[in-house]
């Protein structure tokens, strides 16, 4: 689909995709329900419009990190399940306990918080314990965790907040052999036990991420949490590309040349004249820039397909644009769309060849795609 004329760039987002990834993933994880993760602005792709997707593929929670992100999905009207997990002290919990929105608890002072408030309210808060079983990130663990549990009982019991869910997160999911993997799914087996000694019994149990999800039906427990296979990307860019697992992308990002000039041999271009032409050739301006999310080290390295030629970045990438060399034959004109990265097809990138070029992750270079830039749904 082209990309609307008049825009300098814009992120199509094929919302299909979404719906349709999350239709694959719940396939894969059997009787595990699917929670679509949406933060960070559904990696780049657009909270509500990204949520919704996955709602009607299949997924029945949604997964945030910041609580704002899960309020503003409940005030769009979706009501299913919304888990956050990242919070600071001090942070008001009124307006999540009264949405009904599920507080991850992983420090005694979020347990504090989250009682403090059910009980101000007089309302029952929503929680999922989360356990570090070996990522050594967000998590308890060793005798904060031990106090928790030995607390959750009573504030269940006091009916301030009931234990949803416990949950963990994999540091190796992408290198399924890995044998912390393993490890900390042991580790996780263990937690469960010892809480359902202490009459804990969550109704959700989960520990998979996308990369999990697809390599380690073991991990599935209740409930999966994949985010990035949701838009398509692989999780294991070395083990299996998305169509190998059932996934397509759902972002296409493109821009508009904004000139095309022609230029002679020996030309030094952009800030630092880091590249010269090396033939008389036709110069295209790219209005993207480090500003709308181009990495600046994707000068020199970065992919883009212009007129049916896959090009490389000609020099620095500035803030609002970069340039691309495209041969003294190319017969387009300013207007002319420059695909940076979709489904490789026809040639064209894929984020995850931004990746490799620009030492980075696909995660990254989706979900750092500019606000400036408009994002169009198909
Ligand atoms: N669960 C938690 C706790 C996360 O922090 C994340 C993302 O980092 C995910 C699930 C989703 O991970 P992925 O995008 O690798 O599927």
């Amino acid at each position: 689909v082209p990309a609307p004329p008049g825009l300098p760039a814009c992120a199509q987002v094929d919302l299909d995709a979404i719906s349709d990834n999350v239709t694959t993933l719940r396939d894969l994880a059997g009787r595990a329900e699917v929670m679509a993760v949406v933060k960070a602005d559904a990696y780049g792709h657009g909270l509500l419009p990204a949520a919704r997707a996955a709602l009607r593929g299949g997924a029945t929670w949604l997964g945030v990190a910041q609580l704002p992100e899960a309020v503003e999905l409940r005030r769009a009207g979706i009501d299913v399940p919304v888990l956050s997990w990242l919070h600071v002290p001090g942070q008001d919990l009124t307006e999540a306990v009264q949405l009904g929105i599920d507080l991850s608890v992983s420090t005694q002072w979020a347990l504090d918080a989250v009682a403090t408030t059910g009980r101000r309210l007089g309302a029952t808060a929503r929680i999922h314990l989360k356990v570090d079983t070996g990522l050594g990130r967000n998590g308890a663990w060793g005798d904060e965790l031990d106090a928790l549990a030995a607390a959750i009982g009573p504030l269940q019991a006091e009916g301030v907040l009931t234990l949803v869910g416990v949950f963990s997160h994999f540091a190796y999911a992408d290198a399924p052999q890995h044998p912390t993997v393993r490890a900390q799914q042991e580790r996780f087996d263990e937690v469960l036990a010892d809480l359902a000694r202490a009459g804990l019994e969550p109704q959700v149990r989960h520990l998979a991420n996308s990369a999990a999800t697809l390599t380690n039906p073991s991990a599935q427990y209740d409930l999966v949490r994949p985010g990035l296979a949701v838009y398509g990307l692989s999780p294991v860019p070395d083990l299996g590309a998305p169509e190998d697992y059932g996934l397509r992308e759902a972002m296409r990002l493109v821009a508009h040349l904004s000139s095309v000039k022609p230029c002679p041999a020996g030309q030094g271009i952009s800030y630092g004249h880091t590249y010269t032409t090396p033939a008389d050739t036709l110069l295209g301006l790219v209005p993207m820039g480090y500003a709308d999310g181009i990495p600046r080290n994707a000068s020199s390295v970065g992919p883009a397909l212009a007129g049916g030629r896959r090009l490389s970045i000609a020099g620095r990438v500035c803030m609002d644009q970069f340039v691309l060399d495209l041969g003294a034959d190319y017969d387009g004109a300013a207007g002319d769309e420059v695909v940076l990265f979709g489904r490789g097809a026809a040639g064209e990138p894929t984020a995850q060849d931004w990746a490799a070029a620009t030492g980075t992750i696909n995660y990254e270079i989706v979900t750092r795609v500019g606000a400036r830039v408009p994002r169009v749904y198909l």
